[in-house]
């Protein structure tokens, strides 16, 4: 009933790839079909991103007040089909309808909103100038077109993340959607395309990512990139693009860091939480809980009864309050952390594998290994999957020493009632997120979000204005007025 045709969305039309070619797109929780998604070529891509050129130059023509006007039809139209949309998330991506999906539709319609309203008080400055007769102005200004490419794990608000401020300011749009959650894709794009934006404006080209996606980044025709994805993604697109205006939002392996002065059991509901939401597939997740001797013991029995208190199983069904991995490479990777965490001396105190019988093979459980040593991979790089880690370290300059071991260095969060150390571990922490007393998913969508220099976690900054600021360049106009 469900399984439909997700096809391209280019210049204002929906088309299928000009080769004909298809793939599908699978539930995770049953391998049932979600959709048949067009599979895009190179061509494609170079027609998106030539209508979006011209989506550019229409927006341009806009006043603000205009665009504005356009993110929040989006916004309408994302709002009626909230339902629609939170359906597609939990049987394509596979987190809880209930629980999760609901949310990410809302914070997609926050995104519209914000963007549409910030864009007004982008302001530009009246510059004094040394020479006599002159006057300057600067304003910000869209770059052209924009090559946006996201990734699977939330599927309906990281587009938007970038969808949004692009369109507020001006920019024409070519997205490149993760093929495993085309479906999500394709029905955020039937909203927008509701929403009347000038043809060309925001172009959906669906495909493998080392095609339309490489396409889209290499080709002279985009003045702008917009990517989340992985780190190892992320290089190849810094080389293809290079010369390119880009954001990278990359991997993460956020460390939550509990001290010994810490609410024990809100710092167990928050590495829980960190640790648990959307299967632990998020680049912000508490990837390792670090702790000292003290209260390491305490902390982990928290732990534990928080982690087997969830409910696993299909995602569409009210009580289930953690669905299925994504994909198949997504679990074997966990199987690859979790083995080495164990061959290193970690100890499973719940979970540590598969569970079998609930529909598919991508289900795993809930995990928590505890005295996992610094060096396994459970630390050092990162999982995107249901595992709570243990690390346990000396003291506060272990602990940082530990926490900054990492590859990445995204977002982290700190449990401790001692406000001299919440700021130590605030300022020496590398990431670009620390959250005291919050998980390291802690994040609203106007706060600035990235990685940390030196770290492959990307750069740049996302949230509010900071993105809007990112998408646009300063012209200045000079007049000599004598
Ligand atoms: P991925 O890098 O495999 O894919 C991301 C996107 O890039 C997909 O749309 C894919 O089709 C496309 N792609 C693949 N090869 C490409 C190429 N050569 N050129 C252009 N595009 C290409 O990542 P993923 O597995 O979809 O997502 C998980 C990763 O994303 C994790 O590492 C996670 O931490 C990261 N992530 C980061 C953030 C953030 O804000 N920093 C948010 C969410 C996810």
């Amino acid at each position: 009933m469900h399984c439909k045709t997700y096809r391209n969305f280019i210049d204002g039309n929906w088309r299928d790839a000009l080769s004909g070619d298809q793939f599908e797109t699978l539930n995770p929780a049953d391998d049932t079909v979600v959709g048949h998604v067009a599979k895009s070529g190179r061509i494609d891509a170079q027609e998106a991103i030539r209508a979006a050129r011209k989506g550019h130059e229409a927006l341009q023509r806009m006043t603000v007040w205009e665009r504005s006007a356009l993110c929040d039809a989006v916004a309408d139209e994302v709002q009626k089909r909230r339902g629609d949309l939170a359906d597609i998330l939990a049987r394509e991506q596979g987190k809880p309808l209930l629980t999760e999906a609901y949310g990410e539709v809302d914070a997609a319609i926050t995104g519209f909103r914000e963007a549409g309203e910030l864009v007004k008080w982008m302001e530009g400055e009246y510059i004094p100038v040394e020479t006599p007769g002159v006057r300057a102005i600067s304003f910000r200004k869209a770059r052209g077109v924009y090559a946006v490419i996201t990734p699977w794990n939330f599927p309906v608000n990281i587009p938007v993340e970038y969808l949004a401020p692009c369109l507020a300011a001006g920019n024409g749009v070519v997205w490149v959607p993760a093929p495993t959650t085309s479906a999500c894709a394709g029905v955020l794009m039937e909203c927008i395309a509701a929403a009347g934006l000038p043809d060309g404006a925001i172009n959906l080209v669906h495909g493998p990512g080392d095609v339309v996606g490489d396409e889209a980044v290499s080709n002279l025709g985009t003045d702008g990139i917009g990517f989340t994805g992985s780190p190892l993604t992320g290089g190849k697109i810094a080389k293809r693009g290079a010369g390119k205006p880009m954001l990278l939002e990359l991997g993460g392996n956020g460390p939550v860091i509990v001290l010994d002065d810490a609410d024990l059991d809100k710092a167990a509901d928050a590495a829980a939480f960190g640790c648990f939401f959307n299967a632990g597939q998020v680049c912000a997740a508490s990837g390792r809980i670090l702790t000292t001797r003290s209260i390491h013991q305490a902390l982990a029995e928290k732990l534990t009864e928080r982690a087997r208190a969830i409910t696993v199983g299909n995602p569409i069904k009210d009580s289930v309050t953690m669905g299925p991995l994504n994909n198949p490479s997504v679990i074997a990777k966990i199987e690859e952390h979790v083995a080495d965490g164990v061959r290193l001396g970690g100890e499973v105190l719940t979970g540590g594998s598969r569970i079998k019988d609930l529909g598919s093979d991508q289900f795993f459980a809930p995990t928590v290994i505890d005295n996992v040593p610094g060096e396994a991979l459970l630390n050092t790089a990162e999982t995107f999957g249901p595992v709570a880690p243990i690390i346990v370290c000396e003291d506060d300059d272990d602990l940082i020493r530990v926490a900054n071991s990492a590859g990445h260095g995204l977002a982290a969060g700190v449990f401790t009632q001692d406000l001299s150390r919440a700021f130590r571990f605030g300022e020496e922490i590398a990431a670009g997120l620390v959250n005291i007393n919050n998980p390291s998913c802690y994040w609203e969508l106007h706060l600035p979000f990235g990685g940390a220099p030196g770290k492959s976690s990307g750069i740049g900054r996302l949230g509010g204005k900071h993105t809007l600021r990112a998408v646009t360049e300063a012209k200045t106009i000079t007049f000599n007025i004598q």
